[in-house]
């Protein structure tokens, strides 16, 4: 499918998605004409699921602001919590007063061939899921979800399941199938709000600027896209 179809078919369900790559290189340039983020007074994390098909962009901020502390994991929730927002306010540089910290997170969904959720990766000779901890949630026994017990050893899948639980439940009351677009979305409500009451708790205690940058990477066989959900600067 050529660029300008895909993008066409991305904005029928995302209307502000754009090139993931230009999106977050404007908001670099943004951040530093507007907001005085630059490299040597500026810390960046970066919070997405734990799956490689991310990592071009995130690479490429890491490049940009040149370190990268990763307080995310499957599906995109910033599972590290308090404590690890807590730790990076600890490394940030700071030049003549000043300081920044930029935060970058979101759910993530595949797109091929008019499917959502699906994608043939490199190499590989059929389409997997994506995000696969999300369609995992969405594949297994709901009673069982409900009622499984606590296992340390799958810590970061059974808080994805907890966070979904509510949007599953409302699919069997009304009676719908619950589907990856949806789910992602409804993910993608709750990294933003558990995020965003953790950063303004964050700020009480950071003498700086704290800039938040979240949104759906749409994985598509053309590059990734990225639909902003939230951005915006908090200060103390
Ligand atoms: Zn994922």
């Amino acid at each position: 499918m050529p660029l300008a179809d895909l993008k066409k078919k991305i904005l029928e369900v995302f209307p502000n998605a754009e090139i993931a790559r230009t999106f977050l290189m404007k908001q670099n340039i943004r951040l530093e004409e507007e907001y005085g983020f630059i490299p040597e007074n500026t810390h960046f994390a970066e919070g997405g699921c734990s799956d490689e098909i991310n990592e071009y962009e995130y690479l490429m901020m890491e490049q940009y602001w040149g370190e990268r502390f990763k307080f995310g994991g499957l599906a995109g929730y910033c599972h590290a919590g308090k404590t690890g927002l807590e730790a990076v306010s600890h490394h940030v540089p700071e030049i003549a007063g000043k300081k920044n910290l930029l935060f970058l997170t979101g759910a993530h969904i595949g797109f091929q061939d008019g499917q959502w959720g699906k994608l043939t990766r490199q190499g590989q000779p059929e389409a997997t899921s994506s995000c696969g901890s999300l369609a995992t949630v969405l594949q297994a026994d709901f009673e069982k979800v409900l009622t499984s017990q606590n296992n340390p050893l799958d810590q970061q899948q059974q808080m994805v399941e907890r966070i979904m639980i509510p949007y599953i439940q409302k699919c069997l009351d009304e009676g719908e199938i619950p589907n990856l677009l949806d789910a992602t979305k409804h993910m993608m409500q709750r990294i933003d709000a558990d995020l965003l009451t953790m950063i303004t708790d964050l700020i009480t205690r950071f003498d700086g600027q704290v800039a938040m940058i979240t949104g759906i990477t749409i994985n598509t066989d053309l590059g990734n896209f990225f639909s902003p959900s939230t951005v915006k600067i908090l200060l103390r």
